[in-house]
């Protein structure tokens, strides 16, 4: 069994002797040693990295009892070696760890949640509560936990007896525990059983900033970040917030409301960019219809628009397909991509899902629809206009039968 040094004080260093080492696979070693101040991935926190004497240790894991360490090179078995873990990314991880004992723990207090899951990766840490917090509560929480940050109240630890362990008041309670059991006091604000690294008072912590919330299978996930973590958040932030607000020439603090007048007169913008185009299509269904074509009994308008957008089309078929016994089909090339329509008015039997097939035959696109109306479109390496004549040609002869 590996003796934990890495629970003793933040202790991230210390000597040790090789007990095992193993070659893997895929060209790296598995190290057992006496004792070690490299923490392991467990209880939500990651594993430290580090080194054991020259060689670099990626990853440690418990089994039984073992830390085996992760290395990139071999051991003599015996050997005495000093084991040095990462103080940064120790620090890092202890900081993250503790930031959620503090979040969980006032979470508990302030709003009754319980913690039904945390995850901590290089990027993002999250915790998920069990019941849905609104915008005010989290920010009130986050003040909560900063506040705590700021007492600066020592990490207690405590070892208890099971019998004792019945007893007491903490807000997670592991079940099916043997031996003496150790419980954690956090920052003032939190008590459970854990075996992760922890900030030997809340100041350590730094900061806590939420950075984003959710709602998650009927409760909540909160992600965040503490430390430098947290800071180089701010700093991400800062600068895309100063960048929105050089793009309005204004102020951050009014960079918000330049967005939203932004945002408001774009949509206006659109509202009146559709009535004209109405308007415009309403003359040009009327001009195309003027000169359509009488194959038989039906009237045909095939035309090649410039510029129309697929919905646009669809209008244009609607509003010559109104004016009565007609098949409109209309298309519209932008750069290589071409997109078309076709469409029958109520009085004409001519089946539609049958034309786009001829349609998407010609320009070798795909599309479909219903018997009174059917769309397709196509990728083209020149222009339509030749294609575009022989399909006029075409359904011509189709409607003449
Ligand atoms: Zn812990």
């Amino acid at each position: 069994m590996t003796a934990k040094l890495y629970h003793q004080n933040g202790c991230t260093q210390c000597d040790a002797a090789v007990l095992d080492c193993r070659a893997n696979a895929d060209g790296t070693f598995d190290i057992l040693l006496d004792r070690t101040a490299i923490y392991p991935e467990g209880g939500g926190q990651l594993s430290d990295t580090g080194y054991i004497g020259p060689s670099r240790c990626t990853h440690a894991r418990e089994e039984g009892g073992n830390i085996w360490h992760s290395c990139d090179r071999p051991l003599d078995i015996g050997q005495c070696v000093h084991v040095a873990a990462d103080e940064a990314v120790r620090l890092d991880h202890t900081q993250q760890h503790t930031g959620e004992h503090m979040l969980s723990g006032l979470a508990h207090s302030m709003f009754g949640c319980t913690n039904v899951g945390f995850h901590m990766a290089d990027d993002i840490v999250t915790v998920d509560f069990d019941k849905p917090l609104s915008a005010e509560q989290i920010a009130e929480l986050e003040l909560k936990v900063n506040e705590a940050i700021q007492r600066d109240e020592p990490t207690r630890t405590v070892t208890v007896t099971p019998e004792e362990y019945e007893t007491i008041e903490i807000r997670k309670k592991a079940k099916g525990l043997q031996g003496d059991i150790t419980v954690v006091y956090a920052g003032g604000v939190d008590s459970c059983t854990c075996c992760g690294t922890h900030c030997q008072s809340a100041g350590q912590v730094g900061v806590l900033k939420i950075l984003s919330h959710m709602n998650y299978k009927g409760g909540v996930r909160i992600g965040f970040a503490c430390g430098m973590r947290a800071v180089l958040s701010m700093q991400r932030d800062g600068a895309r917030m100063d960048a929105i607000a050089r793009r309005f020439s204004t102020s951050a603090d009014k960079a918000v409301d330049a967005v939203i007048k932004q945002g408001d007169e774009l949509a206006a913008m659109k509202r009146e960019f559709k009535r004209r185009t109405d308007i415009l299509l309403d003359y040009r269904a009327k001009e195309l219809a003027e000169k359509a074509k009488l194959c038989g009994k039906t009237r045909a308008v095939v035309t090649m628009e410039e510029g129309l957008e697929a919905n646009e089309l669809g209008f244009l078929c609607e509003k010559l397909c109104a004016c009565g016994n007609m098949v409109a089909v209309v298309l519209s090339q932008k750069d290589e991509m071409l997109s078309y329509r076709v469409a029958r008015s109520a009085d004409v039997s001519v089946s539609m899902r049958e034309l786009i097939q001829a349609v998407n035959a010609l320009f070798g696109g795909k599309g479909g629809g219903r018997d009174d109306s059917a769309q397709g479109s196509a990728k083209l390496n020149g222009s339509a206009k030749d294609s575009a004549e022989q399909l006029k040609a075409y359904v011509y002869r189709r409607l003449k039968g």
